[in-house]
């Protein structure tokens, strides 16, 4: 059984540990390098992008971290996780670093203010059974993406789902609804590694 870690410094974290457990991955909570160094594979939730890469760089992970997904080891982002994993942040606010490993530019708060949020079903490729219930909250979308990154998933004309080797990100966050399809394509991608 693959050991998930999720990105425990802000943002999201319980909903990913149950939506990872539920399939089948044993799953724990990730705020030091040697806890990052037991994982086979990482989430990194929703929540507020610059917020979480400070505190990432204060806890002493962010090197970790690269060096990690460098290595291949799959990493999956949901909103601002999505934004933790671009290489390149259209709008970033000062200081803002990523964690990068996905060749994509992403807009920050594209789709409008927290009032603003919505949902939308959502086709993603390689989750068989139907569209996936998106629950987009001041979600980016991703503006383009470079030759090694994959979309997919799209919504209103924006890319918002885009895979590159062993990293996965959405702008959405399916760990908020009761399905986990998509929790458990990125445990099988942890399980084709392992
Ligand atoms: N807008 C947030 C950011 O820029 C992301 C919102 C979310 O993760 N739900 O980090």
């Amino acid at each position: 059984t693959p050991v998930i870690g999720v990105l425990a410094l802000q943002g999201d974290v319980r909903e990913h540990l149950i939506a990872l457990a539920s399939a089948d991955a044993l799953a724990r909570p990730v705020r030091r390098p040697e806890e990052l160094a037991e994982v086979d594979g990482l989430v990194i939730p929703g929540g507020e992008s610059t917020t979480m890469s400070k505190l990432a760089a204060l806890f002493g992970l962010l090197e970790p971290l690269r060096e990690r997904v460098r290595d291949g080891m799959p990493v999956y982002g949901t909103c601002a996780g999505m934004i933790l994993l671009a290489d390149k942040i259209l709008d970033p606010r000062s200081g803002q670093e990523t964690v990068g490993g996905i060749d994509m530019i992403v807009r920050r708060n594209a789709f409008g203010r927290q009032n603003e949020s919505f949902e939308a079903a959502v086709e993603v490729a390689g989750v068989e059974g139907g569209p996936v219930e998106g629950v987009f909250i001041r979600a980016p979308w991703v503006e383009s993406v470079g030759a090694q990154a994959r979309v997919v998933a799209e919504h209103g004309g924006h890319i918002v789902a885009v895979r590159q080797g062993n990293a996965l990100a959405t702008s959405f966050h399916p760990e908020l609804t009761g399905d986990h399809r998509v929790h458990a394509l990125f445990v099988e991608m942890v399980r084709a590694v392992g």
